[in-house]
């Protein structure tokens, strides 16, 4: 399969593991081998399978609007994409909210890309350094991770901005408080300099760049600069939305002081491995394009019937509790885990998104072979060198699950 994956798939495609896992059945926080090796799933997919491997209420949801109707388009009335997005809507926290399907990440950025330029009559954006935003020409204009962002040519005119980084960077040295008034007069100075930017975005926490996020309330300390030179806040929520931080629902209640965002964009875990992405934005945002505009598979009924179904299920089994017991146990664990460990240069993170930087890149692809070796699946990430360890089970997670990980883990970073 390696061989022939080699032959036909782009090299850029890169695969985990030195022998290449192909992954054939799952159940709960289990996946199984085509050898029949089981491993407790602790990286779901990249944050995906965030409910549970084949959880009942999907597959039976799936199966029954496969059975019925797989596609209708836009053009119809869908109902399954009626009730998500009013769902969604009341849950997002941003007043008269529409809300747009796609089927991924990269497309609802760019859609919100798409609705700030327009709103602002702007092509400058904000992103943060270390940031990962989706592969598409404008996504990765937006991106401030080189390793992600494989051209510099881009529609958009982008400006970084200090902050998304907490334990990096000329600011690094400083207290909580210092480092957000450091990064808000950054970005004031930075504004002075430049000509109206559409909209600044930001993951509340960087996936991609290593579960990396700044003190609470800086999100919001922006938003007040923000508001003062017209420019729109978008919450990229593609890995800390639907209570995974524990703490809150959305990535963005940790910098809540100052309201909801004017847009936020969902992806991954939303449809528990069907496509589902999306953006919720205020209305006369949303409604600022005098075009016609269509996603042909986004909201298809197949993938909606499964985030609704993945949608009750969380809400009714309260996984953002979970995330935050089971989480701070977690992260507990591994804290204490990685003190004993002298190439351990960080143990971070916030609810089911647990990170573990180490010192250098070999040393966290060692670490991810050895957890492999002995039945764990864990992630990678980081921004300049990809030396973090990224640990993000399914939100249904139990506290057995979450130990037998972590000792797993510690086995893991000991042998290497
Ligand atoms: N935003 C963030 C924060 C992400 O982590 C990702 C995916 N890693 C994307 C956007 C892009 O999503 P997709 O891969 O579904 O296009």
């Amino acid at each position: 399969m390696h061989r022939r994956h080699q032959a036909v798939l782009p090299d850029w495609l890169a695969l985990y593991y030195d022998e290449p896992l192909e992954l054939t059945h799952g159940e709960g926080r289990h996946v199984w081998d085509a050898e029949g090796r089981r491993y407790l799933d602790f990286f779901g997919g990249i944050l995906t399978t965030m409910t549970a491997h084949a959880l009942p209420e999907v597959t039976k949801a799936v199966a029954e609007q496969a059975g019925r109707l797989i596609h209708s388009s836009t053009l119809y009335l869908d109902r399954p994409m009626i009730e998500l997005a009013e769902r969604i809507a009341a849950l997002s926290g941003i007043p008269d909210a529409r809300v747009f399907f796609t089927t991924s990440g990269t497309e609802a950025n760019d859609t919100a890309l798409l609705l700030a330029t327009t709103y602002r009559r702007s092509s400058q954006l904000l992103a943060m350094r270390n940031s990962y935003h989706g592969r598409s020409f404008s996504t990765i204009g937006i991106t401030g991770n080189k390793g992600w962002s494989p051209t510099g040519l881009s529609p958009l005119q982008t400006l970084y901005v200090h902050g998304g980084v907490r334990t990096r960077g000329p600011y690094a040295h400083l207290s909580d408080a210092d480092f957000t008034a450091a990064c808000v007069a950054d970005l004031e100075d930075l504004l002075g300099h430049s000509r109206a930017p559409a909209a600044l975005i930001a993951e509340p926490i960087q996936g991609v760049g290593g579960f990396t996020s700044p003190p609470d309330g800086l999100y919001a300390a922006f938003r007040e600069v923000l508001q003062r030179h017209g420019v729109l806040w978008i919450s990229d929520e593609v890995q800390t939305g639907w209570g995974r931080t524990g703490d809150h629902f959305w990535g963005w209640q940790a910098h809540a002081q100052s309201g909801p965002p004017d847009m936020l964009t969902f992806a991954k875990g939303i449809g528990n491995g069907m496509s589902v992405g999306g953006v919720v934005a205020r209305a006369d945002i949303m409604n600022c394009l005098d075009a016609n505009s269509i996603s042909t598979f986004g909201g298809s009924p197949v993938t909606m019937a499964a985030g609704l179904a993945n949608l009750g299920y969380l809400l009714e089994h309260d996984l953002q509790g979970n995330a935050r017991r089971v989480g701070g146990l977690l992260l507990e664990r591994l804290r204490a885990i990685g003190e004993r460990v002298p190439f351990v240069r960080e143990v971070r993170g916030r609810g089911l998104m647990a990170a573990i930087e180490v010192d250098r890149p070999e040393r966290a692809a060692a670490v991810l072979e050895a957890a492999r070796a002995g039945g764990l699946l864990v992630g990678k990430g980081g921004g300049h060198s990809t030396a973090v360890l990224r640990i993000a089970p399914p939100m249904t997670v139990t506290v057995a699950e979450a130990e037998e990980g972590a000792a797993l883990l510690e086995t893991a970073l000991h042998s290497v």
